[in-house]
């Protein structure tokens, strides 16, 4: 992969901070070799890794994932573009998800006070919330707390595709160069 745009983000926003690898590591729970790894290009993160990221250095996604190389990310049956980049001045940014059949993407909880939007827009998609599940019918919207794990599924037999707005309380709220 050449000049990765997470690994570009991650190195910046990390010598901002003033951060060693190692500081990084014991923020986020992400191992030293693999943020070596990632801010090197040697190594594309997981979407898991990347919310660790987020969550230890209180940024919003878009913070490394945003950049003129990055276009969206499959894995697996998950995939993800970006709708609107994380905007200091109302706390939010939107994604596009895509669920493959009968996919379940699962998620950590991100920080304290952090809210999801769920907008089904072709399908029906299951939202689990701390391990009760209920259904979003395409045109309905679901709202919950993030801030504890849950998880996105797609109980049909075709793919997916809804808008996933995170909302990140104000006070708490940080751009990649601040
Ligand atoms: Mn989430």
């Amino acid at each position: 992969m050449q000049e990765d745009v997470v690994g570009t983000n991650l190195r910046a926003i990390r010598a901002a901070r003033g951060l060693s690898l190692s500081g990084l590591a014991a923020l986020s729970g992400v191992s030293k070799a693999m943020l070596g790894q990632v801010e090197r290009g040697e190594s594309s993160p997981t979407i898991a890794t990347l919310w660790k990221l987020a969550r230890g250095l209180e940024l919003p996604l878009s913070a490394f994932v945003e950049g003129p190389v990055e276009a969206g990310r499959v894995e697996g049956g998950f995939a993800y573009r970006t709708v609107f980049a994380f905007d200091p001045a109302f706390g939010t940014e939107t994604f596009e998800i895509t669920l493959g059949p009968g996919w379940e993407h699962r998620s950590e909880a991100h920080a304290g006070g952090v809210v999801e939007d769920v907008f089904a827009g072709s399908g029906e998609v299951e939202i689990g919330v701390a391990g009760v599940w209920q259904r979003c019918r395409v045109g309905e919207g679901v709202r919950f707390a993030a801030d504890q794990p849950h998880g996105y599924r797609n109980p049909g037999p075709v793919p997916v595709r809804f808008c996933n707005t995170i909302h990140y309380p104000a006070g708490k709220r940080r751009s990649a160069g601040a």
